[in-house]
């Protein structure tokens, strides 16, 4: 076991200071993915800083109608919450759809997003991986990809974002709040992960020492509904092939407002805005659903063995929007 140090933040501050007198450390949500890292090898932080009792544990309704969650809300608890099943159903069902009723009990919403990926390769450190040790490659790309990305992929890395709470929360325009050793910052869910470019040891902008204090979501639209979906191997506690997060506004048969994400495609939560521009303004058939997905999934560029995610995204994708259609 390599040694680590132990610190209990007793403020937001103190963690911050902690985080930025510490290079290396890392911040200690749930533990659920840091604490199986630091058992593979994968994570060896020289401290970890124990955030979970800090005081970020709550949703707030905000003056604007919108809502702020704490970064330390747990996901069972973000599940559950009335206001989330009430007005964003898509965040509700898409963190329902993760890992496991234990799982969701200790994991936090900071800590969610920020979870690693699950491709094999960085998870076993006896081989090479980009991500895990820069400029060593990417056996993936030639090897076992199955699960991982068709869109957005470099020739360095074709890790896919894990999350399914990042993609309901790229729907829905949600945006991370982050408190640093430079001040608070905000930054729009679509900006925070990245593709993985030459720089695929990086997942998300966050800065070293950077703390997620709370995501906030903007006010419901009227007369839109959500909702997310997810193909997987296994009805339960398997990650994503595919997920599909949407929200549909349709009247009068006309699709008058679209926000679409894919999970499961890309190293981050894949916004489809070629797809929503297809469905604006356009009829709310069946039609007109896969010309949007087809129009999305142009610029999917599959591996050997992964191709058959673009018409899975397809399907799913036509049948969230007919789903919401009939509902709206
Ligand atoms: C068997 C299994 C199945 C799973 N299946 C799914 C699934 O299907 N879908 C899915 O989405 N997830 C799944 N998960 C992942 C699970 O959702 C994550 O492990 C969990 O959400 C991580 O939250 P945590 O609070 O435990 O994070 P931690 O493990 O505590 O932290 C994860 C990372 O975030 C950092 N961090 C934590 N909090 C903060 C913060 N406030 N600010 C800055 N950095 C922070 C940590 O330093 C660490 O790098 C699964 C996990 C397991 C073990
Ligand atoms: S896909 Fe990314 S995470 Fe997987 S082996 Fe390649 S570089 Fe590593």
């Amino acid at each position: 076991m390599k040694p680590f140090g132990y610190l209990r933040a007793g403020s937001v501050d103190e963690a911050v200071r902690a985080g930025a007198d510490h290079p290396g450390a890392r911040f200690l949500g749930g533990g659920t993915n840091l604490v199986d890292l630091m058992k593979l090898g994968v994570e060896t932080p020289p401290l970890l800083i124990d955030v979970s009792r800090l005081p970020l544990d709550r949703i707030e309704k905000l003056p604007d109608g919108g809502l702020r969650i704490g970064a330390l809300v747990r996901n069972s608890d973000l599940a559950a919450a009335a206001v989330v099943r009430d007005r964003y159903p898509a965040l509700s069902q898409a963190v329902l759809a993760g890992a496991s009723g234990q799982l969701r009990n200790t994991a936090t919403t900071g800590g969610n997003l920020l979870q690693r990926t699950r491709c094999t390769y960085f998870q076993d450190v006896s081989k090479p991986c980009n991500k895990r040790a820069p400029g060593t490659g990417c056996p993936a790309r030639d090897g076992a990809h199955r699960d991982l990305a068709v869109m957005g992929h470099s020739e360095h890395c074709v890790a896919t974002q894990p999350s399914d709470m990042a993609v309901a929360l790229a729907a829905l325009d949600a945006t991370v709040h982050l408190r640093g050793p430079d001040g608070e910052r905000a930054v729009p869910v679509t900006d925070f992960h990245r593709l993985p470019g030459d720089r695929p040891e990086r997942d998300t902008v966050i800065r070293a020492g950077e703390l997620i204090t709370a995501v906030e979501l903007p006010p419901e639209r009227p007369g839109a509904r959500s909702r997310f979906r997810k193909a997987r191997d296994r009805a339960s506690f398997a990650f994503a092939l595919v997920s599909v997060a949407a929200v549909l506004e349709v009247r009068d048969g006309t699709v008058q407002y679209a926000a679409l994400a894919f999970g499961g495609l890309a190293h981050r939560p894949w916004r489809a805005r070629t797809a929503e521009k297809v469905l604006l303004g356009a009829s709310a058939t069946q039609g007109t659903f896969g010309r949007a997905a087809d129009a999305e999934l142009a610029a999917a560029r599959p591996l050997r063995d992964n191709g058959f995610k673009v018409p899975l995204a397809r399907n799913l994708t036509v049948g969230v929007l007919a789903g919401l259609n009939e509902c709206t």
